[in-house]
């Protein structure tokens, strides 16, 4: 990619335009596109052992397709607890005696005759030559004996065969499939030890600013608790990244100089809070540029506005605003799709949902915004939505008494009783 500040790629704070979030978006897309995993398949794999899993690879994407080593099921089992036996050619009825008996674990290895059946339990393998499982409560037994009608018994009933679910040499998960607890269930029932998959960026994350102080220092006049980077952290673990947690870093350039060097040197991802708005932005500014390839953006959105995106070196950075709810909106917005995307995911969108509005929302057109809300399934089944109280973008509690976002787009105006709206839902997410 060529250098970032090109103005045919970006528009900066000096712009009087701000940029659009669609465009913001869009350049996020290309910068990322560079870092992409399936681009540098040999760095960006790693082997991993399943029998001590690291936590992430529940998250993880496969870099090959698993191709299956046995036949799944094993054996052709019985999909029932009842009797096995041979479907003979024409009858109504069958009396066939019992001989002996398979459970799971303990086939029976003996030979069954015609006019003979054997016991079996559910997952039991069906002996080679019996072809059908009667289920154990259409039965009628008499001592060794048991007698039940043919109507609604075919050949082949109440039995699975073997590599039914997935032949061997089958692909049992296709390269690019994210991880979750199913696939490696599919995994262990393989008896496969080791899989490949995308290694999941390292992200750094620090807050800044002379005011932010860390939890169990006592507050002085005008300082506040970082609440930004437990928020930080607890989203990049909903996504399964490694997080460095750098701290808290003062508004001081050499502080600041010493922290990004360590972020960069250490990490693939850098995302900081604050000290990117104005007033602020000018040593940051310099240092940045100093340090690599940044841009400075003014965004039309609301909660969210200043925020710098750029490259120090091959490091990604991402210099989020300092409002806590800012932060979370624009890590949605633009930096878990771009996350996604490192750790090899095909789709980094978010579920989108319509909602009726229940109350009127006051909205400026030229700028997105996305307002706390709290969607409910109706009586009559209509999904609506209405604010979840004061949407200041410090104001954390809209946020957590909130289930959504609402997102009003950049031409929107204001939105009326009864329109409908798109919301995000926020479970899964945060
Ligand atoms: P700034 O971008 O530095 O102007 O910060 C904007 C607002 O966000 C200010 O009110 C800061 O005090 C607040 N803020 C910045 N960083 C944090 C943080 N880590 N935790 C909570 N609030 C913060
Ligand atoms: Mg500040």
């Amino acid at each position: 990619m060529k250098s970032l500040s090109q103005p045919s790629l970006v528009r900066t704070l000096d712009d009087p335009q701000p940029m659009r979030v669609d465009q913001a978006q869009a350049f996020i897309d290309r910068l990322t596109d560079d870092h992409s995993p399936w681009a540098h398949m040999e760095q960006a794999c790693v082997q991993v052992q399943l029998k001590d899993p690291p936590q992430w690879l529940a998250r993880a994407h496969l870099a090959h397709d698993v191709i299956s080593p046995i036949h799944v099921p094993s054996h052709t089992n019985s999909a029932m607890d009842g009797y096995a036996f041979l479907m003979p050619n024409s009858k109504e009825s069958l009396k066939l005696k019992v001989v002996g008996s398979s459970s799971a674990g303990h086939p029976y290895l003996g030979h069954v005759g015609l006019g003979e059946c054997i016991k079996i339990m559910t997952g039991a393998v069906v002996p080679e030559g019996l072809n059908t499982v009667v289920a154990q409560e259409m039965v009628r037994t008499e001592g060794d004996w048991i007698e039940f009608p043919l109507t609604h018994l075919q050949a082949g009933d109440n039995r699975r065969h073997q590599g039914e679910d997935l032949p061997k040499g089958g692909v049992a998960l296709k390269k690019g499939q994210r991880l979750n607890a199913a696939c490696l269930g599919l995994l262990a029932s393989l008896g496969l030890q080791s899989v490949k998959v995308i290694k999941p960026p390292k992200v750094a994350i620090f807050s800044t600013g002379d005011e932010i102080k860390a939890v169990g220092t006592p507050l002085q006049e005008g300082q506040i608790y970082d609440s930004n980077r437990p928020t930080l952290a607890a989203l990049l673990n909903t996504l399964g990244v490694e997080v460095m947690d750098l701290g808290i870093c003062p508004d001081d350039p050499h502080e600041l100089e010493k922290t990004f060097t360590l972020a960069r040197q250490n990490a693939q991802v850098i995302i900081t809070s604050a000290g990117v708005s104005a007033g602020e932005r000018d040593f940051t500014k310099e240092l940045l540029s100093k340090m690599g390839d940044v841009v400075f953006w003014h965004i039309a959105m609301r909660p969210g506005r200043p925020m710098a995106v750029g490259r120090l070196g091959d490091t990604l950075l991402f210099g989020l605003p300092g409002n806590p709810v800012a932060v979370m909106v624009t890590f949605l917005a633009f930096v878990r799709p771009a996350l996604l995307k490192l750790m090899g995911a095909k789709q980094t969108g978010v579920v989108r949902q319509q909602a009726v509005s229940l109350e009127r929302i006051r909205k400026k057109p030229g700028r997105t915004e996305y307002q706390r809300g709290v969607s409910e399934v109706q009586d009559n089944g209509a999904l609506t939505v209405r604010l979840s109280g004061s949407q200041g973008s410090g104001i954390l509690s809209s946020m957590v008494n909130g289930n959504c976002l609402v997102v009003l787009p950049h031409e929107q105006g204001d939105v009326e009783i009864g329109q409908a709206v798109e919301i995000w839902p926020l479970e899964g997410l945060i």
